[in-house]
Parts: C-alpha cells; structure tokens; sequence
C-alpha cells in the first residue's frame, strides 16, 4: 500500500553510489583467464576469445539501456559461440565463478563517506531503500555484501531491489515504481541518489521523484577517489 506521509525516503542506486570495485581491471582480467581455461577443451583460443569479448559488449550495450544482465546471462553468450558439444552444464558454473573469480580478493569496498550517512539515516529511522543495474554481480551478491561489510541494517530488508531479479532495470518506470512499492511512499517523498545522469537523474524524474546526482570524485591520474555526497549532507542536516 502507498502511503502519502510527508516524511522523506531514500532511493540509493548501488555501483558507483554505495559501492565501487577497487580493482576493476584486475577483477575484468580474473574473469577473462577463468573464461579462457574454462573453455579450453571446447574451442581454441582465438574462438574463446572472441566470444568473451562478444559478451562483454553485448554487457555494455545491455546496461546502456537497462536491460538486467548477469554473470550467467554472460556466461551463456560465451558458451553460445562455441560448439554445442559439451558445454550444457558449463554456463551456470561459468557465470557463479565469474561473480567472483576464485583467488581474485574482493574488490567491492563502500564509498567514503557512505557509512556515515546511511548510519545517520539509519539513527533518524528514515526508510531506505536500494534499486541498481546488475552487471555481473548477482543481486544476492551484493545484498551479501552489504551485510558483510555491516550496512545493511540501514536498508528496509525487502526493499533491495537489483535488476538481474526484478526483471528490468532502470530507467524503466516500472522498476522505480517497484521500489517505491517496497518503500510504501509515493514518488514525491522519495528522493533517488545516484550516479547516472540517465539511469538515475532522468529515470528517476519521469516517475516524480525527486534526485541527487552524486559523481565520483578523482584523483591525479584518474583514481577514484571519493564521491560528491556534500547534496546529501546538506539535506540531512535540513531534516
Ligand atoms: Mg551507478
């Protein structure tokens, strides 16, 4: 049921808002060494490579319009451009280990200044909730995750919503709509906190929800280093 309270709630987009991979290109390279021993016996390399390349774009190009993807929708491109023979059970196995491959150290950590915010949210009892794009990590991954890292707490527990088990992703209005379900607010007590100008900020505004853009922030040389959470700060401190 959805409620007209007048009391704010909070939409958090996950990669790149709450979270973000410290080693992405180390993690890129991790999966694409256990893609090409995992398909050794089944075709030669160049044709394991291509596939692998094949699936990363058919991702990107996925994601750029928020179609929900996963590590076994990826696995199953790869699996699908090599021989048929064979390969029957090595899609799903493929696309658990690509989650996280095996002897690759965890790579997600919080970004800064997160923890402190959703602990203050937390501490004033504001519902928040979570709606993300999945791209090759499993939302059951990152809800793990999220508690692991001790933060899930701040989140109303059904009320964290990633695409690969929603069945769209944003923009769809659908999937913001979804969310705001959970929450039990209608749009305009709910303000969304992304990252994306087209996911986030757009999608987000069709719906009636208000929105705070929050982009990284970078070092020389291009690190990340933080993450504009200042909007967020400010609205706090407003109450
Ligand atoms: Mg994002």
């Amino acid at each position: 049921m959805i409620r007209r309270t007048g009391r704010r709630a909070y939409i958090f987009d996950f990669g790149g808002t709450l979270a973000w991979e410290r080693d992405a290109g180390g993690l890129q390279a991790a999966r694409a060494d256990l893609v090409r021993r995992a398909c050794a016996d089944l075709a030669d390399p160049a044709t394991v490579e291509a596939g692998w390349r094949a699936a990363l774009s058919d991702m990107a190009a996925a994601e750029r319009v928020g179609t929900p993807v996963s590590a076994g929708w990826a696995a199953q491109r790869v699996v699908g451009t090599l021989e048929p023979s064979a390969v029957d059970a090595l899609a799903p196995t493929l696309g658990a280990a690509l989650v996280d491959p095996p002897g690759h150290p965890q790579s997600l950590e919080l970004v800064p200044g997160v923890a402190e915010i959703l602990a203050r949210l937390r501490a004033r009892h504001v519902p928040c909730a979570i709606l993300s794009n999945t791209g090759l990590s499993s939302g059951a991954h990152n809800r793990a995750w999220l508690d692991a890292v001790g933060v899930a707490g701040a989140f109303v527990p059904d009320a964290m919503l990633f695409s690969d088990e929603l069945g769209v992703g944003k923009p769809a209005p659908v999937a913001f709509e979804a969310c705001l379900d959970r929450l039990g607010r209608e749009a305009a007590d709910v303000v969304h906190i992304g990252d994306s100008r087209w996911f986030d900020v757009a999608g987000a505004q069709r719906c009636g929800l208000r929105t705070i853009l929050c982009t990284p922030v970078l070092a020389r040389g291009g690190e990340v280093v933080g993450a504009r959470y200042h909007r967020v700060r400010h609205v706090l401190d407003r109450g």
